[in-house]
């Protein structure tokens, strides 16, 4: 049936639709030439490059990036990025440590200063609690995979931004398609409200499965929390049985 919305917005939507159809991502908006008679208020300034994609309110990260055939291969196609702020004030990329073969993988939200330094995730205080934890499950970080969301480390430790996250997360979702682990484990409330686009306080989302990419994912406190508040390290005890049990059960 024929559409008949010819409506400027419609028109303008279809021919940027048609434009991502032929591959082409940006629009260069150029300064307009000033007319004659007509106020110069309201002109832009100079010319820029806009996204389609970001015309569309969706962020550029939401394209499909290429697949990789292995955690190497993506490691150092990435490496560089200077996709937000962050990877101006980095010391160091954190991609993630463990094994390409892990059954179970942790992420975090994103590197502290030690990981900056280190180039390491968890490899501070937390991260010595949870080796210690994974001790306790009968396993090292040799066994699983630990990553956060964010590869580059926000200044002071303040949580990321949501578009930091909405630029970095599809690195952490090639990694899990590389992974393809069994079961996931989100520590802290900015890593599980992130990839379950919730607000939902960690408190409410703890203590029962959930799913990130079909994968069933669990979610405890971050071990940085757990150094702040000790009393939280009886819950976070309870949800590692429940998580060494599925992973035991899947073997
Ligand atoms: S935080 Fe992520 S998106 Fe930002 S520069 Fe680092 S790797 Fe790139």
């Amino acid at each position: 049936m024929k559409n008949s919305n010819n409506s400027i917005p419609e028109l303008l939507r279809r021919a940027l639709t048609a434009q991502l159809d032929m591959g082409l991502g940006e629009l260069i908006v150029a300064k307009p030439e000033p007319r004659p008679g007509l106020p110069e208020m309201g002109q832009p300034e100079v010319s820029r490059v806009v996204s389609v994609m970001d015309l569309f309110g969706q962020s550029s990260a939401d394209q499909k990036l290429p697949n990789y055939d292995s955690l190497e291969a993506h490691y150092a196609a990435i490496c560089q990025c200077q996709q937000c702020p962050l990877g101006a004030t980095r010391n160091k990329f954190v991609y993630g440590v463990g094994s390409p073969d892990a059954d179970l993988l942790f992420i975090g939200e994103a590197p502290g200063a030690e990981e900056d330094r280190l180039g390491e995730p968890f490899v501070g205080r937390a991260g010595q609690l949870l080796d210690r934890i994974l001790a306790a499950m009968q396993l090292s970080r040799q066994q699983v995979y630990i990553a956060n969301i964010l590869k580059c480390r926000p200044p002071n430790n303040r949580d990321p931004l949501p578009d930091e996250m909405a630029k970095c997360s599809p690195y952490l979702d090639e990694q899990i398609r590389l992974l393809n682990p069994k079961l996931i484990c989100a520590l802290g409330r900015v890593s599980a409200q992130t990839l379950l686009k919730t607000t939902t306080p960690l408190g409410k989302l703890r203590n029962r499965w959930h799913e990130y990419q079909g994968i069933p994912m669990l979610i405890t406190y971050h071990p940085a929390a757990l150094l702040r508040f000790p009393a939280y390290k009886k819950d976070t005890w309870e949800d590692m049985k429940m998580l060494k049990a599925r992973l035991d059960g899947m073997k």
